[in-house]
């Protein structure tokens, strides 16, 4: 007697709704709390009205454990026979429609998500793996049907691979307020066209920018649905950089590969020193870079190039940072070094989207943030057997949506 009366009060169940029994199941280190819905008038869950009772459903929600007891509900629920709406399960107050877990629970396994890995969460809690996406995608279909649906007028789109670079989903974020807005399987120009296209024009044309990687997917698709789009479309640092590094590597690689067969093992094992800032060396970095940086190598002179691009972003004046762009141009398509001249031409192409990002000193360090935190996402999401999932787990953290159960606010 004494534990239905305990079960009542930390499940907060109330009238109808009554505890009928509570078994304990040492053996399997269960608690079940049966339920019942006594004798009471039964609404419509979707309408409301009052109706007369159809039969019950045997049904069972896993609860928040007790003293690591594993705890069910196991409830008869009853059915209605509403002249609308046909028969139908009443609403119950512990958890939403169509899930296995109480709404408390759904909360546990939200809060111990933000902390902690995919299978770590559901080896924790004795869940299975299916189990926990189930949850994570219920908490994110909840987040978007909650959130107020505006275009941000700061926006920046990035690609991001999934599963090693065969596929990827494209990401729009709020440059603002640092959030994701939109997630979708693969790179095209669809991909960004669905997401301009729930908006209406006049959102659209309030947009101010777009930062994104000098992509033609993205570039048309913002073109032909952001009204002003030539001067939106910025092409920011981060990914100017991303191309240039790759340049020098190539370059590195060639050089490395024709000075070993000379005997020459001055760039063996440097990958690192060209790639990294070099204000980010300690010390002894510098000793082994020193020499390198200044000799006559091939490589020494893509990185220059490459480093004299990153010094360019300063300006605020149109004329001025296209009069250096436009300069630094010409160096760098004169440097003979294939790799670099194919990405000169590539930024030359896309003049006006650097200076715009110039200018207005978008730096995309935002976007750094996130795909960093992105990569964490997939690093510890390895079980991600498609797109779908990983769409739900970056929305999920970084989609700064509400996430827990409507019951817990009832
Ligand atoms: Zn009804």
């Amino acid at each position: 007697m004494r534990d239905k009366e305990l079960y009542r009060k930390i499940l907060g169940i109330d009238e109808p709704w009554q505890v009928k029994d509570v078994e304990l199941d040492p053996a399997k280190g269960e608690v079940r709390v049966l339920l019942e819905h006594g004798a009471g008038r039964l609404q419509c869950p979707e309408c409301g009205a009052l109706c007369p009772g159809y039969d019950t459903r045997p049904r069972r929600w896993r609860h928040l454990d007790t003293c690591q007891f594993r705890t069910i509900l196991v409830v008869r629920v009853p059915r209605v026979e509403c002249p609308a709406h046909g028969v139908r399960q009443v609403s119950v107050p512990w958890a939403e429609e169509g899930s296995a877990f109480t709404a408390l629970f759904e909360a546990l396994v939200i809060d111990w998500l933000q902390e902690a890995s995919h299978s770590a969460v559901a080896r924790q809690l004795g869940l299975g793996w299916d189990a926990v996406a189930g949850i994570m995608s219920r908490a994110v279909r909840r987040g978007l049907a909650r959130r107020e649906s505006r275009l941000p007028p700061r926006l920046g789109v990035d690609e991001v691979s999934f599963r090693k670079g065969q596929d990827y989903v494209t990401v729009v974020h709020d440059a603002e307020r640092r959030i994701v807005v939109h997630v979708a399987e693969g790179r095209t120009r669809e991909c960004l066209d669905t997401f301009y296209k729930s908006f209406p024009e006049a959102e659209r044309t309030a947009v101010e920018s777009v930062t994104m990687d000098m992509w033609d997917a993205y570039i048309v698709s913002t073109e032909q649905l952001i009204p002003g789009a030539e001067r939106k479309i910025a092409f920011d640092k981060f990914h100017v950089a991303q191309h240039l590094s790759k340049a020098v590597d190539q370059v590195r690689r060639q050089e490395n590969r024709a000075l070993l067969a000379q005997g020459d093992e001055r760039l063996k094992g440097t990958k690192f020193l060209w790639l990294r800032h070099p204000d980010h060396f300690h010390d002894d970095r510098w000793t082994l870079f020193e020499p390198l940086r200044t000799s006559t190598l091939r490589t020494a002179r893509a990185w220059a190039i490459k480093t004299l691009a990153m010094e360019l972003w300063h300006y605020r004046r149109r004329g001025w940072a296209k009069k250096a762009w436009l300069r630094w141009y010409s160096w760098a398509i004169r440097s003979r070094l294939e790799p670099i001249k194919k990405v000169a031409r590539m930024i030359k192409r896309h003049l006006e989207g650097i200076v715009t990002a110039v200018v207005r000193g978008i730096t995309n360090a935002r976007a750094e943030g996130l795909n960093a935190k992105i990569q964490w996402i997939k690093a510890t999401a390895r079980g991600f057997r498609n797109p779908e999932n990983y769409r739900n787990a970056i929305y999920f953290h970084l989609g700064g949506l509400d996430l827990y159960p409507a019951a817990l606010t009832r």
